[in-house]
């Protein structure tokens, strides 16, 4: 029996992570679920959210938008569309993007992907929270 999980984050064009934590909670499609050692085996689709990790004390967080989880018992991995580690994120360009979507959901304009810019708005609130929550000032909400 392991005490620890290997959690390996993985995007189309680069390993993000690959290290042994103690706890993973992910942003499932239907929710958050968490994994400790020794979790039965099951696969998981992904939503837009945050993923975090416990590791000696310590939370870290990575923003996750969309792709699979596939748990087992001393493994976690992560097949993401997009995954960025909290400091990976340009805060900035996360508020404007944040503008950018609110703008054109407020239009209400026939030439407006609203589908698209709701995906959007969805990344950029949730690339906010991973930064605030893994600077202390925000709460873990995924
Ligand atoms: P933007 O309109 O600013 O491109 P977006 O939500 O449309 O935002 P995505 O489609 O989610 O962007 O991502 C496109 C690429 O840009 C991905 O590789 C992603 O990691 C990167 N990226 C987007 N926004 C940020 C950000 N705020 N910080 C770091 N990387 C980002």
């Amino acid at each position: 029996m392991s005490n620890q999980i290997q959690l390996e984050i993985v995007t189309p064009d680069r390993k993000v992570l690959s290290e042994k934590v103690d706890y993973v909670g992910a942003p499932g499609i239907v929710g958050e679920f968490g994994v400790l050692p020794n979790h039965i085996p099951f696969l998981s689709a992904l939503g837009i959210g945050n993923l975090y990790y416990k590791l000696g004390g310590k939370t870290h967080y990575v923003f996750i938008a969309g792709g699979f989880a596939e748990v087992g018992p001393d493994r976690v991995t992560v097949l993401a569309e997009i995954a960025e580690r909290a400091a990976e994120i340009d805060v900035e360009r996360a508020r404007k993007a944040r503008e950018r979507a609110e703008s054109r959901l407020q239009k209400r304009a026939e030439d407006v992907n609203f589908a698209r810019a709701q995906a959007s708005l969805q990344r950029s609130m949730a690339r906010m929270r991973c930064r605030s929550s893994a600077e202390g000032s925000g709460t873990c909400s995924l």
